[in-house]
């Protein structure tokens, strides 16, 4: 019996979760907000009750000796030696990256060379990672990757159709992402469908602020939606999703908004998608409250972003040849029966047909398809951070 938290640092955040393992039990979960400002915010969840405390933390070692202190006063733990494994999640591991690893001074080193595909995440997470090596030096520490899932899509997928010598000289290429997502639904599908994974096709549908599609063969992927960076793919929260190219020389040339790569950058990935569609918000919920006011470009931006989805999950059907199941994940896939809805109706050619009453139930977990739907559909309430500690588990010396 052992402790294992599962950590996912940002920029200026730190979120973890601490298991007892291998039991899988949560016993508490936190977020660190804030962190580098004087009135950083440090929550901490257990046993029913929620603690915050506001405080100056300068950094992610400062972070993490709080969270340990945290768990030390509020009598989670009675001694850092219980806690046995840290994992950490990293969003870019390159084509280096096939499976999570245990943590050494190379690893980290190549983590923050990876920095390079990820500038805003992986700096961050490579800080998170020092953070515990520092403070606890001796426990099993293990690095979980957002890409590594889909490093078994083949060349024909990965590869983008311009010259070669920028996938060889820059490693441009579609890495996807949401991997621990997509792989922790599918496994889920296939226990609950009754059939070994290897024996499945899927489409999992991670559709929170991010959104992304993958196809999965036999418990690979073998296509997924987001490509070189997170910023491919269907429409999302604010990012665009896939666009034509030439519209960004376009606007180099004919806006005043778009001078520099920083500008191209933050307009595509925080000001687009549902946000800059609707004018109204990145939220789906408030984009449906004011779609429900009659509000014009949120019912646009809501019917763009089901358009892009349909034809992403179209896509991945034809790539499989036809599948088992399409799984519904993340915010807006686990909580949002409209949004399930108005996609399927799009599939029952392809043999899918929701349960209306299935899909209604609040919250939902499994299927959620008619009894004799050819092609199931599913809610699976993703679960990034169990994953991780499962993971700890498995590579612990
Ligand atoms: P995530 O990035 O997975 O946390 O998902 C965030 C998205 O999920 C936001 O667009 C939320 O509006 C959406 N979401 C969360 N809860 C609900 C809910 N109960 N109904 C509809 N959408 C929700």
């Amino acid at each position: 019996m052992s402790k294992t938290i599962a950590i996912n640092a940002g920029s200026s955040s730190l979120k973890w979760q601490l298991y007892l393992m291998p039991e899988e039990e949560v016993i508490a979960k936190g977020l660190i907000e804030r962190i580098g400002l004087n009135d950083a915010i440090s929550t901490v969840k257990f046993d029913g009750k929620e603690e915050k405390q506001v405080l100056a933390i300068a950094d992610h070692t400062q972070a993490v000796k709080i969270l340990l202190d945290d768990l030390m006063r509020l009598g989670i733990i009675k001694s850092y030696d219980e806690i046995t494994g840290v994992g950490h999640r990293v969003v870019a591991g390159g084509e280096h990256f096939k499976d999570s690893a245990l943590v050494d001074e190379d690893v980290i080193q190549k983590v923050e060379e990876l920095t390079l595909l990820a500038p805003l995440h992986n700096g961050a997470n490579a800080a998170g990672i020092r953070a515990f090596k520092e403070i606890l030096p001796d426990i099993t520490s293990v690095v979980v990757f957002d890409t590594s899932f889909h490093t078994s899509m083949p060349e024909k997928a990965y590869r983008y159709p311009l010259p070669s010598k920028y996938y060889r000289e820059n490693q441009v290429r579609k890495y996807g992402a949401h991997g621990t997502s997509h792989e922790y639904v599918a496994q889920e599908a296939a226990k609950i469908m009754g059939k070994p994974l290897e024996d499945l096709k899927l489409v999992t549908a991670h559709i929170g602020n991010g959104v992304s599609i993958t196809a999965i063969d036999s418990g690979k992927s073998v296509d997924t939606s987001m490509g070189f960076t997170p910023l491919a793919g269907v429409m999302m929260g604010t990012r665009t999703g896939d666009i034509d190219p030439a519209i960004i020389p376009y606007l180099l040339e004919h806006s005043d908004d778009f001078q520099t790569a920083e500008d191209i950058s933050r307009i595509l990935n925080r000001e687009s998608g549902l946000l800059g569609v609707s004018e109204v918000s990145n939220d789906m919920r408030d984009v449906m409250a004011a779609m429900e006011q009659g509000d014009a470009k949120s019912q646009l931006a809501y019917d763009m972003f089901i358009d892009r989805i349909v034809k992403y999950i179209g896509q991945y059907l034809a790539v499989l040849s036809g599948a088992d199941g399409i799984i519904f994940t993340a915010g807006i896939g686990e909580n949002d029966p409209k949004v399930r809805q108005d996609i399927i109706r799009h599939f029952e050619w392809a043999g899918a047909k929701l349960d209306a009453s299935k899909n209604e139930v609040r919250p939902v977990k499994g299927l959620i398809s008619t009894e004799d739907a050819s092609l199931k559909v599913l809610v699976i309430p993703t679960d990034e951070e169990l994953v991780i500690a499962r993971d700890v588990e498995r590579l612990k010396k």
